[in-house]
């Protein structure tokens, strides 16, 4: 396989790959998707996180955070058990945190808390976060002006907002855009917008199991398939795999600081 990729968000760990995880990842690996990065959800997810990337300490990197969608009253009891993780164990990023008001807005206030709070232990350790944003541009936009300062680096993942968003992620945060599946569906206006960006603002993920592209949409998604959201971008762009894979992969190797490539 000539190309080298890396998914830099995936939740193979979940209940949905529990029989046929391993061979998820040996798909992933033949498709030329090497790395794969893990979002965590929750203090009820961390273990079956570490256990799958313990295995593949050279290939599989995990992340420690509080998902907006599980942020709740003991929220702070929550961020407590991340940051007692975050004191033993090696995280590449603080994520996935940000403000989901798509599926439930009773804890708006508290998402938006507990938001600020874990951009404060990514700072302080000198981590990169990965935004997870619904229906909530504002409010995140809002956050990151009171709190940005030029050492804190992130991704808006799935990203599927306007030109006028892209750029000001791009020029105001100097963030990085997390494309998937997305980009290939019909009636999606995410190309447009991604032709207008820079390959160096871009980085490439799955998500799965949601979203998984064309041609394999509706079906449970899995790492291997970010192959065709690579060859979108790079249709896109007019460019070729090597390209895009070269340029994506560089981009999630500094951004969450990964141990070296060896081949
Ligand atoms: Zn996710």
């Amino acid at each position: 396989m000539e190309h080298y990729l890396i998914d830099s968000h995936s939740h193979i760990y979940s209940e949905e790959f529990d029989k046929d995880r391993m061979e998820v990842v040996q798909n992933a690996k033949k498709a030329g998707v090497k790395r794969i990065l893990l979002p965590n959800i929750d203090s009820t997810t961390v273990d079956s996180m570490l256990n799958l990337s313990r295995k593949y300490p050279h290939d599989i990197f995990p992340m420690i955070g509080l998902h907006p969608t599980s942020v709740e009253e003991d929220y702070l009891h929550e961020l407590q058990i991340m940051e007692d993780w975050l004191a033993k164990e090696k995280f590449y990023a603080i994520g996935e945190i940000g403000i989901d008001l798509y599926w439930d807005t009773t804890f708006r206030e508290e998402q938006i808390l507990a938001f600020e709070k874990q951009i404060d232990i990514a700072i302080q350790h000198q981590l990169p976060i990965v935004i997870h944003a619904r229906e909530s541009f504002d409010e995140i936009f809002e956050v990151l002006d009171r709190k940005n300062t030029p050492e804190l680096k992130g991704v808006f993942h799935s990203f599927t907002g306007s030109l006028e968003q892209a750029r000001k992620i791009i020029d105001e945060y100097q963030f990085l855009l997390g494309i998937n599946g997305i980009v290939t569906f019909k009636n999606s206006h995410l190309p447009e917008v991604v032709k207008e960006i820079d390959l160096k603002h871009i980085i490439l993920e799955t998500d799965a199991p949601y979203l998984a592209p064309v041609p394999k949409r509706g079906k449970r998604n899995e790492s291997s398939f970010m192959f065709y959201t690579a060859r979108k971008v790079a249709d896109i762009h007019q460019t070729d795999m090597k390209t895009i894979s070269e340029i994506t992969t560089d981009n999630v190797q500094q951004l969450f600081k990964l141990p070296d490539y060896e081949h």
